[in-house]
């Protein structure tokens, strides 16, 4: 039983909503791949990869190889991409029926070498190109290698080749993106013409579908955008918000003139007050940095800040000029404009707001 009264509730319709409209972006043969890494940004990955598969996602993506068992188990029969695998679990990654992302030589070559020794045919895998990121992934100079470790061998199968956008929701690095696209194109060039196959293409992440179509390629994949975000806030207009994040008023009191309120007396009084005690804290993600007035909650449709300074499992709001009774809820966030405004506060973006909230907060979907 979880005691925690604090839920983040998953709004299906509107994952289905943003899905369509992200799809309307492109042609029609072109795939899409559903990011669900970090607990489908934060969310809940069973949740929403159980939904998405309905919905006829073509690819799931996640960063490590248990994500993808945890999907595997729970019966998603989807194909799963490890964009992050591991040395040591590739095995494990085989047994779970989930493809590679093969970012370096050292890896590409274990794989290869696995999949022979375990005489596996036509293993599908993927190649990631470092295009200006300089994060994961080959250069240019690297396909010679790559073709002819890839030649003379069926135990695996180059099912896609990818990049990655360095600044695909910032138009002022307009040039670098497109001659990141221009190198991306150049590189499938090379390796087209001597595998004698063209593998799947993708390089645009949510920020990439809207600002660059050139670079949509055969694959897109998707995973902000599905909450409800992208770069541009006139967009999300179109979008619907998919998380809220609800919760109850615990406690209040009446605070005398000077008085203090919480930890360090982080919050002194100059009026009376009425302040409210709310069950979330730093421990399930709201973090300590929201204290000191600087985000707000909403409590019976009104604005009240935050006071002193956020504890592990509960946090103080100034309710005086709110009319509300313990056991009222209230809502932390429940549109793009909160989590934007919450990241603010924060000095963050809405990624790490959304991936902060600990399991300690129950999900359900509606
Ligand atoms: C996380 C990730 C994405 C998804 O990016 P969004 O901006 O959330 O759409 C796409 N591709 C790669 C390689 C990623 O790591």
């Amino acid at each position: 039983m979880n005691n925690n009264p604090t839920v983040l509730e998953i709004d299906l319709s509107a994952i289905e909503h943003n899905l369509n409209f992200f799809r309307s972006k492109l042609h029609k043969a072109t795939k899409v791949l559903a990011v669900v890494k970090a607990s489908a940004y934060g969310s809940d990955p069973l949740i929403l990869s159980n939904f998405l598969e309905q919905q006829h996602v073509d690819y799931f993506a996640v960063a490590y190889a248990d994500e993808g068992i945890t999907l595997r188990k729970a019966g998603i029969k989807t194909p799963i991409l490890v964009l992050h695998p591991q040395i040591n679990n590739l095995e494990l990654l085989i047994e779970y029926n989930l493809e590679p992302n093969l970012y370096s030589k050292k890896i590409f070559l274990y794989f290869l070498d696995l999949a022979n020794r375990l005489k596996l045919t036509a293993y599908p895998m993927h190649l990631k190109f470092n295009t200006g990121l300089n994060r994961l992934g080959f250069k240019s100079s690297d396909t010679d290698f790559l073709l002819e470790q890839l030649k003379n061998q069926d135990s695996v199968y180059l099912y896609s080749i990818f990049s990655h956008l360095v600044a695909s929701e910032d138009c002022n690095e307009k040039e670098y993106s497109i001659n990141q696209i221009k190198e991306f194109k150049s590189i499938s060039d090379s390796l087209v013409s001597v595998l004698g196959y063209r593998p799947v293409m993708h390089m645009s992440n949510t920020s990439g579908i809207i600002n660059y179509p050139e670079a949509h390629f055969d694959m897109v994949r998707l995973g902000l955008g599905l909450f409800g975000f992208t770069n541009d806030p006139k967009l999300n207009s179109n979008l619907k918000n998919v998380l809220s994040l609800k919760t109850v008023i615990s406690q209040i009191h009446q605070v005398d003139i000077g008085e203090s309120v919480g930890y360090n007396r982080g919050f002194i009084s100059q009026k009376e007050m009425k302040t409210a005690t709310l069950p979330i804290g730093h421990a399930d993600g709201f973090f300590r940095s929201f204290g000191q007035g600087r985000a707000s909650v909403e409590v019976n449709g009104q604005k009240a800040p935050i006071i002193g300074n956020v504890c592990m499992d509960m946090v103080m709001i100034d309710v005086s000029n709110i009319q509300c009774e313990e056991g009222d809820q209230v809502i932390i966030f429940d549109s793009q404009q909160d989590i934007l405004d919450l990241a603010n506060a924060a000095s963050t973006i809405s990624y790490e707001i959304l991936t902060s909230f600990t399991n300690r907060i129950k999900r359900i979907s509606i």
